[in-house]
């Protein structure tokens, strides 16, 4: 492709609204164009890059043994209902009606087709197992939107669901999945860790996701997720999954009797902790939250965070938030009480599910709130001044330094991009649906399933996160939109041009996927471009020429050798040849 010919823009500066640096980089290099919020146009060197990362995945799915179909990206709102999801998934599910005034929505993700699909086609045993992918545009109506193709509404992805006879085969092909993400992510250049994860709205009980760890000390940097790992164990998770173990802690508060004390102005446990001078460790927090509309209260030791996916989870819930103050006056006031956030407590409310963390149940003589603002109740006990919650879950946020719930070493933590995620379902939509098969004993069964997701966009995005540097992108070679760019220094000198040509013929010849740079543009304006767009190898054809040489130089080391336009070409063809 010849550079003048190319559909890319290049911006001289950074656009306003983007805060990392794929974003950044991807607009200014000419690679997407922003049509609507989350709503990204791939230009033609982006278009590229996605086919690359798909074919990627696609001869990895192919040899794993799964078969591609094309499901379509409007889904009749009667398959949601059906599954129960029409009313849990929330305003992520961009809804519509048609003309006949029939409820539609734009798939998220596709486990109701397919599980549709199965239906229909699959009445024996002897049908299993199977697995059905698809790379299709998704639409998500996120409620922040942001990081470019990070986080979009419309994005691409990979999505692949499994059937089987029964939990071993499930077993057999998540291991199967987990094994060709692995080959798909390291063939797209990337270094990825399989983490345990919160199943979230796509439900069922296992489930991976498959981290790009980023530099964390980077204060732009675009991981969203925190991942808890083990450096001696391969324990690691996300921390909406994340346990651990606990070291020791000072829990008994050694208040001789139990009795309601006055704490003028310590809303935060910080401040009450000071004022009574005893160890956060030795209070007892409520926070009050509204699950799915209805109000719970959290208990958790004074020190520790409630980690809100556990909590929701604990509850089966799909929406968590922290109540409002006018919610907690309802509260107080259906309770017969009267006190505001920071003095809340467990005793005597009404109207609210009451959950404790484990952290709680050790605590003696502890500091907690009793419903009077200003005032807690000191040296409590459970059971005898304060009643112990039944419902006791972990629902507390590791932290760093708390230790491996597998090998007890302490624990550490970084931020990662999440690219893919692979979930054992079950049977929960095969029942919801109402799929079955018969069973070589002549039973009806439901089927046994998995689902396997790949951010194709956000792959492509996470490389740039990965592989970039003050100049631009360093795209790694197999998902390069282009494996090598000539640039003559002049445009007008014939010798330069000559030269540049012929090489161009050359490896164009022999497949290699090549640019010329043959624009009357400043050498400073080319070189710069071929840096910012990312390309892996670049051969200058200036000055040397008079001996003979070319310059040859490597995006990603930025070592530059000298070679003749021979060797150049013959370097090339060879390196394109290692592309896999
Ligand atoms: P997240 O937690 O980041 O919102 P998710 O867990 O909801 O993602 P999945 O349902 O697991 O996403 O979708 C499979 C894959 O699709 C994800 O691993 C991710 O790579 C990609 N993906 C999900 N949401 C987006 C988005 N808004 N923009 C780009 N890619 C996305
Ligand atoms: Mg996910």
């Amino acid at each position: 492709m010849k550079m003048s010919k190319l559909f890319c823009q290049t911006l001289r500066e950074f656009p306003q609204d983007a805060e990392v640096i794929s974003h950044k980089l991807l607009v200014r290099a000419g690679y997407i164009r922003k049509l609507a919020n989350g709503i990204y146009n791939y230009l033609p060197l982006m278009q590229r890059v996605l086919t690359k990362v798909e074919n990627i995945i696609r001869e990895e799915m192919n040899a794993a043994g799964a078969q591609e179909l094309l499901m379509p990206f409007v889904q009749p709102e009667e398959l949601w209902k059906e599954s129960g999801r029409w009313d849990v998934y929330g305003k992520e599910l961009m809804r519509m009606k048609d003309r006949h005034d029939r409820g539609m929505c734009l798939g998220p993700t596709h486990e109701e087709v397919i599980t549709f699909i199965a239906r229909e086609g699959i009445r024996s045993y002897k049908q299993l197992p199977v697995n059905l992918y698809q790379i299709q545009s998704k639409f998500r109506d996120e409620i922040r939107p942001r990081f470019g193709l990070l986080r979009g509404r419309e994005f691409i992805m990979k999505d692949a669901y499994s059937f089987d006879v029964d939990q071993a085969g499930l077993d057999k092909e998540y291991k199967n999945m987990a094994d060709t993400y692995n080959r798909i992510f390291t063939r797209c250049g990337l270094e990825t860790k399989m983490v345990q994860s919160d199943s979230g709205a796509i439900g069922g009980s296992v489930s991976h996701e498959f981290m790009v760890l980023v530099n964390e000390n980077d204060e732009n940097n675009a991981g969203e997720n925190d991942v808890f790992y083990c450096t001696k164990c391969d324990y690691s998770a996300n921390s909406n999954h994340a346990v651990s173990k606990l070291n020791p802690a000072e829990t008994d508060g050694k208040f001789e009797k139990a009795e309601i004390v006055d704490t003028p102005n310590t809303k935060t446990i910080e401040e009450l902790a000071e004022f009574l001078k005893v160890p956060s460790t030795v209070i007892c927090k409520a926070l009050v939250y509204v699950i799915d509309g209805k109000y719970v209260v959290a208990l958790i030791r004074g020190d520790r965070t409630v980690e809100e996916t556990k909590l929701m989870n604990a509850f089966e819930g799909n929406e968590i938030r922290i109540a409002r103050n006018d919610e907690i006056d309802e509260i107080m006031q259906n309770s017969g009480f009267s006190a505001v956030a920071g003095f809340i407590g467990p005793k005597g409310l009404k109207g609210v599910s009451i959950i404790a963390d484990e952290t709680v149940r050790e605590l003696k003589n502890f500091v907690v709130g009793i419903n009077q603002t200003d005032k807690h109740l000191v040296g409590a006990n459970w059971g005898k001044d304060v009643e112990l919650p039944e419902k006791i879950c972990d629902i507390r946020l590791v932290e760093t330094k708390d230790r491996c719930p597998v090998c007890g070493e302490e624990l550490k933590v970084t931020k990662g991009i999440e690219v893919g995620n692979i979930f054992q379902l079950g049977t929960k939509y095969s029942k919801a649906m109402n799929a079955t098969f018969t069973d070589k004993d002549g039973t009806e069964k439901s089927f046994i399933m998995g689902c396997y997701g790949i951010g194709v966009s956000r792959t492509a995005a996470a490389a740039v996160e990965r592989y970039h540097d003050d100049f631009g992108i360093i795209w790694p070679l197999s998902i390069a939109p282009y494996t090598v760019v000539i640039v003559p220094v002049s445009d007008v000198d014939e010798a330069q041009m000559g030269c540049a040509n012929k090489m161009y013929e050359e490896l164009n010849k022999a497949g290699v996927e090549v640019l010329l740079d043959d624009r009357s543009e400043r050498a400073g304006v080319k070189l710069k471009d071929a840096d910012l767009i990312g390309i892996p190898f670049r051969v200058t054809v200036g000055k040397t020429l008079n001996e003979g040489k070319v310059e040859f130089k490597d995006r990603k080391t930025n070592e530059i050798t000298l070679l003749t336009p021979d060797e150049a070409v013959n370097k090339i063809i060879e390196i394109s040849k290692t592309i896999k």
